[in-house]
């Protein structure tokens, strides 16, 4: 599948932080992990920080699927608001699966400093708007729900909402605990690290038949080559149905643009804060650490690459649009659109864990807008699961979900 359409910024902006060979010999390790996006790049860190020898390997450049397209906002606020993650998952499990993505925000910002990762990487408040003043019962109880689960949050009413921005809507719920970062950049910088910890990182080696045996699985790749792994982690992002028995979620296409750098955001309220709105489709802003800002969203269903992509220049143009009613004090010229193709699933959380059918594999499957959190969250249950380790969220997150 083509994943995005030309000229996403990232790659721009920042060109090709490394450089990682194909795979030009047999190989052995303990796992094998299909993908070297943001996904694959967090598995393989933490496998190899906890001594589980791997291989890593991309039919593309490494971070050139999903990861280089993305416009890596990071809100433990799921695209599933927790009000209604209450009424279908009931309290307990909503306010965990909220609260295991507040910890991954967290957990990433730790890792850049640990590493000292150049990714842009800084925490911000993220505002979610009332679309319109049809919305302001839901995002009553959203508010009322956040705030029983002890989450930091205050509800800006119209008036605040004049007071501290160009915002025409009714209503906001402002939230802390948003992060945003260039995930483009992070991901290159985990594999340099993994590969210097011991990893081996091979890009431009695509995967074209897995066997699987009853002590573990061999890949097969072009010319012959093969590796040989006790597991398999499949990081394959939204090409993860070839390795899957039946698909297990939707496919949309979305829609982002970037500005040439800005000086000043006046009535950006906040610091320059996340901003996303309770309609579905949403549209959502951030800014860069560059001073760009990125404007997203206009999503549709998915049909095909060539469709999603001839509509780029209608959506580059609702978005302008959009970013004018927005913020009319701030000048936006567009200096990048691009178009993406994402997958979600109907309860809003991803797919983590080992599939009944298939042996051997652990999927790291990061469905919907939180597709980065859901990343750090997949490093973590896999390595523990890899080593015997009991992680009490696991089922929350697992293919078995919806029958526990
Ligand atoms: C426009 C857009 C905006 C987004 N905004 C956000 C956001 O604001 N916040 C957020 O959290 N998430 C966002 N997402 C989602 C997020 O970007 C994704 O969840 C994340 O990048 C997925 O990373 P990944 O590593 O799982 O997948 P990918 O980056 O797609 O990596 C998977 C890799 O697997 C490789 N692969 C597949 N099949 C094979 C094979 N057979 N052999 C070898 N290699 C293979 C691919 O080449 C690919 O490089 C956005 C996505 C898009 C498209």
């Amino acid at each position: 599948m083509k994943l995005l359409s030309s000229r996403p910024l990232w790659p721009i902006e920042d060109g090709l932080p490394d450089s990682f060979a194909p795979l030009d010999r047999n190989a052995r390790c303990d796992v094998a992990i299909i993908g070297a996006g943001v996904t694959g790049a967090l598995v393989a860190w933490h496998l190899i920080r906890a001594g589980v020898s791997c291989v890593v390997l991309d039919r593309r450049e490494a971070a050139h699927g999903s990861t280089a397209g993305s416009t890596s906002l990071l809100q433990y606020e799921i695209d599933e608001p927790l009000h209604r993650m209450i009424r279908s998952l009931g309290r307990n499990r909503a306010e965990r699966s909220y609260r295991r993505c507040r910890a991954a925000i967290d957990a990433i910002g730790k890792l850049v400093r640990r590493l000292r990762l150049d990714c842009g990487f800084e925490r911000k408040t993220s505002l979610l708007l009332a679309s319109d003043r049809s919305y302001l019962p839901e995002l009553r109880e959203e508010f009322s729900a956040r705030g029983a689960a002890g989450f930091a949050v205050e509800w800006w009413d119209r008036a605040r909402l004049r007071r501290e921005s160009t915002l025409p809507q009714p209503a906001a719920i402002l939230s802390q605990d948003a992060a945003q970062l260039d995930a483009y950049r992070f991901t290159y910088g985990l594999l340099t690290a993994s590969r210097q910890s011991g990893a081996a990182v091979h890009d431009r080696s695509p995967v074209l038949r897995t066997r699987f045996g009853s002590r573990g699985v061999e890949l097969h790749l072009r010319q012959g080559l093969k590796v040989k792994a006790r597991f398999l982690v499949v990081a394959a992002g939204y090409e993860a149905d070839a390795f899957l028995p039946q698909p297990v979620t939707a496919l949309h296409s979305t829609y982002a643009i970037a500005s040439e750098p800005v000086r000043d955001f006046p009535g950006w309220p906040a610091d320059r804060c996340l901003i996303w709105e309770t309609r579905r489709p949403y549209v959502y802003l951030r800014t860069t650490a560059r001073g760009r800002v990125i404007i997203g969203g206009y999503d549709e269903p998915f049909r095909d690459a060539a469709h999603r992509d001839r509509l780029l220049p209608r959506k580059r143009a609702l978005l302008e649009r959009r970013f004018r009613q927005l913020f009319p004090c701030i000048p936006f010229e567009t200096a990048e659109a691009w178009a993406g193709t994402f997958a979600d699933t109907p309860h809003g959380l991803p797919c983590i864990g080992r599939h009944p059918d298939v042996p051997h594999t652990w999927f790291a499957l990061g469905y919907g807008g939180n597709g980065i959190t859901f990343s750090l969250i997949a490093a973590e249950l896999i390595r523990d699961g890899i080593l015997g380790r009991r992680d009490p969220d696991a089922e929350l997150f697992g293919f078995e979900r919806a029958k526990a």
